[in-house]
């Protein structure tokens, strides 16, 4: 296992050592594309994170390797996502590239999507050029496989029907033009212009046009530009999910398109299964699961989103666990990565007790016995504790020390014996106890009172939390002053 910081933690699992091995000697481009007509959320990151293992094996190799993201941006609109207007049903068939961002934040319906994934990748200090797809036609990348895929329109028909079973329409172009309404799909191409990168067509109303596709004009339909663009780009691997790589799938038709009709060799390949979000189901922009990665970027650090989107192995289905099981997954990550730690669960007592105060989480860490955990990271991991203990912990997580007007209330629930406990115990502290001494303190004097320690244990979460248990008590009232215990235990 190679690690190299802990901010980024890049790490290349094994079955990327093993992708990488059958892919052989380079230069390589490896290539992740995703639409971009909906929220692009954590599952699509997986993707992406498949393909960076695979390029950063390559390059451990010493292989020359290209690391793309193609943003399908030219893609026509197929359907309203949830949360986008009515009204933009009127775009349905324009390029995303070519309609108006719906809240009116980005240049485009497609940068609006694209724009934040792209912030998240450059959190996580990806090495990856992002291509748009629309520039990618208008600068001529594809004018060449166009004109190709044009002049084999008879075979990619074939190929397609072969593949798909579907019954092709007679009038089927692997070119889309777009027309002057901004359509791209229901053009009828007539007639193919090679010398003039040009295609006559009669439009949605039978009138004829011409569109230039080496000035982004149209677009390649898609399972033919997935073939086209292998060829254009150089691609020598590309992950899929398996709603590519079902039997008469896109891949099944791009891997007989490349080899008859491209003469380009198929690239290697991985197959990744989806993630959900646990209790949630698989995720989906279409129905509204969606967690970007913006969203986990804010509980912890870029090496720990790429270790739980990857899964141990993304060839496997995966739940995330957000909720009660992340504490867990945070410890065995800062344990991977071979560093001292706060176990998970305490830093989120400590966020939650101090605040953004890191000086006092600092104190509070070295009281309760962490002193080597204390170091550079430790406000960044107070910010993912506090956060995480805000929107996802479960409630029995979640705790904010009580103000005294508070405690005061709290403590009518509390019977004599209990407040001549919390008396007793207030008066013995020291401001040089650590949480280890401190919790013999609370133990003992409850013996030494002939109270049930499970009821004077009850009366210090009352009074300071405001409920019956919480955090080990010892290490949390460590992290407090003595002015704050004394306040709330002299009941
Ligand atoms: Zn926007």
């Amino acid at each position: 296992m190679s690690e190299t910081g802990r901010s980024t933690g890049i790490h290349i699992p094994g079955w990327a050592e093993r992708v990488a091995d059958s892919l052989g000697a380079g230069p390589h481009v490896v290539v992740s594309g995703i639409s971009v007509s909906g929220n692009i959320h954590a599952g699509n990151l997986r993707e992406v994170l498949v393909a960076e293992a695979v390029a950063n094996a390559l390059r451990q190799r010493g292989e020359e390797v290209r690391f793309i993201f193609h943003a399908d941006t030219i893609d026509p609109l197929r359907k309203i996502a949830p949360g986008i207007p009515k009204s933009y049903e009127e775009y349905i068939g324009h390029s995303l590239s070519h309609i108006p961002d719906p809240e009116g934040c980005h240049v485009s319906y497609a940068e609006h999507f694209l724009v934040p994934f792209e912030e998240a990748l450059s959190e996580m200090e990806m090495d990856i050029e992002v291509l748009r797809s629309h520039e990618l036609y208008e600068r001529g990348v594809y004018t060449g496989v166009t004109s190709e895929a044009i002049e084999s329109t008879d075979e990619l028909r074939r190929i397609l029907h072969e593949v798909t079973k579907r019954k092709m329409p007679e009038y089927w172009s692997p070119y889309l033009p777009r027309a002057g309404s901004g359509k791209l799909t229901g053009m009828r191409v007539l007639e193919h212009l090679p010398e003039q990168t040009s295609v006559v067509f009669t439009d949605e109303d039978g009138w004829e046009d011409s569109a230039d596709y080496s000035k982004g004009e149209g677009k390649l339909g898609w399972r033919v530009e997935l073939a086209a663009r292998w060829k254009a780009l150089g691609v020598t691997f590309e992950p899929f999910g398996k709603d590519h790589t079902s039997r008469g799938g896109s891949t099944d038709t791009a891997d007989r398109m490349a080899t008859e009709v491209f003469h380009y060799p198929v690239p290697g390949r991985y197959e990744y299964e989806w993630i959900g979000l646990k209790g949630r189901g698989d995720m989906s922009s279409s129905r509204g699961i969606v967690l970007l990665p913006k969203d986990l970027l804010r509980i912890m650090p870029p090496g720990a989103v790429r270790r739980i989107i990857l899964g141990r192995d993304p060839a496997r289905r995966f739940d995330i666990d957000l909720e009660g099981g992340f504490p867990r997954f945070m410890d065995e990550y800062r344990a991977e990565m071979g560093e001292p730690y706060v176990p998970f669960t305490h830093l989120v007592t400590v966020a939650q007790t101090v605040g953004g105060d890191t000086e006092a989480a600092a104190q509070m860490l070295r009281r309760g016995g962490y002193e080597e955990a204390v170091g550079d990271g430790l406000a960044d991991d107070l910010y993912y504790a506090r956060n995480w203990a805000t929107e996802w912990a479960p409630e029995s997580m979640t705790l904010g020390l009580l103000d005294p007007a508070e405690s005061e209330r709290a403590a009518a629930a509390l019977d004599d014996e209990q407040r001549e406990y919390l008396r007793e115990v207030s008066v013995k502290l020291r401001p040089e106890m650590d949480g280890e001494t401190i919790q013999d303190v609370l133990y003992s004097t409850a013996i030494e009172r002939g109270l049930k320690p499970k009821r004077a244990f009850a009366a210090v979460y009352k009074v300071l939390l405001g409920k019956t248990s919480g955090p080990k008590a010892g290490p949390f009232i460590a992290g407090l002053t003595l002015d704050q215990v004394g306040e709330r235990f002299s009941v």
